[in-house]
């Protein structure tokens, strides 16, 4: 049995269930942890990347715990002019064009050689969630960035190239269509029902119960409805909230060591998978919506986008979510 379901956010159809799960897979990739290898992001290797941008330690003093350091390879670079269309990366029906413009730069998460956001300690984890605020409202006060995109590549099959944690930021002219996209399906819902579609949707996954991995004071974390990959997470503020540079203070541990913990449910559940994440939050050049709300996208790299995803953006997920998240809760350290 398999079943056609639909995102209401992102407007993605999805295949869940069929009789795929139990295919055979003779390429599971090992985890190889490179070893003997000088690693750029380790403690003692500062001089072997750019300058820091920004660092944190504990207390604000003493070795450092998460650096902020321009990407060595970048795929965008403030040396491109400034883009004149006023959208770049919008669609608009021709074949267009625009400067590579833009900011990369590499989050280093931890003074030590650990691979995941599992292994990191609570004061790196939460000073990693801070980082990110951070830069996006540093980025935000800079001026010429609509969008910052912010996320996470942690194995060989979620795109690493290199293990030791980090995550990246690539700050841009112009808002790509998956995020122009999640604002118009939330656009449109609130015009409709006057409230926010992301909060509409918690409030149905704590109805229905049976997606809802763990719930904490502000935050709520699930496998969506529609969830492309098996054991797929989002995590979302409770209240709504458009902007993630708007989470308190007071609230980044509670969300940090969410998050953590939810990485360490799928690590423990999918053996050490390779996972991406990233956040999806609400552009810069507009006041704060009644309707968008930021959230963190999980994917755990457990099977491979092929053909079939390339060629429709329909993606084929054995796993049903309902089972996912019954499978982490009971994961719970
Ligand atoms: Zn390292
Ligand atoms: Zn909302
Ligand atoms: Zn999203």
């Amino acid at each position: 049995m398999s079943e056609f379901r639909q995102d209401p956010l992102s407007r993605r159809w999805v295949i869940i269930g069929g009789e795929r799960g139990g295919r055979p897979n003779e390429f599971v990739e090992a985890t190889t942890r490179a070893t003997g290898i000088s690693c750029p992001f380790c403690a003692g290797h500062e001089t072997e990347t750019p300058p820091a941008i920004a660092s944190y330690s504990s207390n604000g003093k003493g070795k450092w715990l998460v650096r902020v350091v321009p990407n060595k390879f970048p795929a965008v670079t403030t040396q491109d002019a400034l883009p004149t269309d006023s959208s770049p990366l919008a669609s608009n029906g021709k074949a267009a064009a625009a400067p590579g413009f833009g900011s990369h730069e590499v989050i280093i998460e931890s003074p030590r050689h650990v691979a995941s956001l599992s292994d990191l300690t609570d004061a790196e984890a939460q000073a990693v969630f801070a980082a990110y605020r951070d830069r996006l409202l540093k980025l935000k006060a800079e001026g010429p960035y609509r969008y910052v995109q912010i996320f996470k590549n942690v194995g060989p099959a979620a795109g690493a190239s290199l293990e030791h944690v980090h995550s990246q930021l690539v700050a841009l002219p112009g808002v790509p269509e998956l995020i122009e996209q999640e604002l118009k399906s939330c656009g449109e819902f609130f015009q409709q029902q006057k409230r926010s579609l992301l909060l509409d949707m918690l409030e149905r996954e704590l109805a229905a119960g049976q997606r809802i991995v763990r719930e904490t004071e502000h935050f709520i974390a699930f496998c969506p409805y529609a969830s492309r990959f098996g054991y797929e997470v989002w995590i979302a503020p409770r209240r709504h909230q458009p902007r993630y540079e708007d989470v308190a203070a007071g609230e980044l541990g509670e969300l940090s060591g969410l998050a953590r913990d939810i990485v360490g449910r799928i690590e423990r559940a999918a053996g050490q998978a390779s996972y991406n994440y990233f956040l999806h939050t609400q552009p810069f050049d507009m006041p704060a919506y009644d309707h968008y709300h930021w959230h963190i996208e999980i994917i755990p790299r457990l099977t491979k986008v092929a053909g079939f995803e390339w060629g429709t953006g329909c993606f084929i997920n054995p796993y049903p979510p309902e089972a996912a998240a019954e499978h982490l809760r009971s994961l719970a350290e």
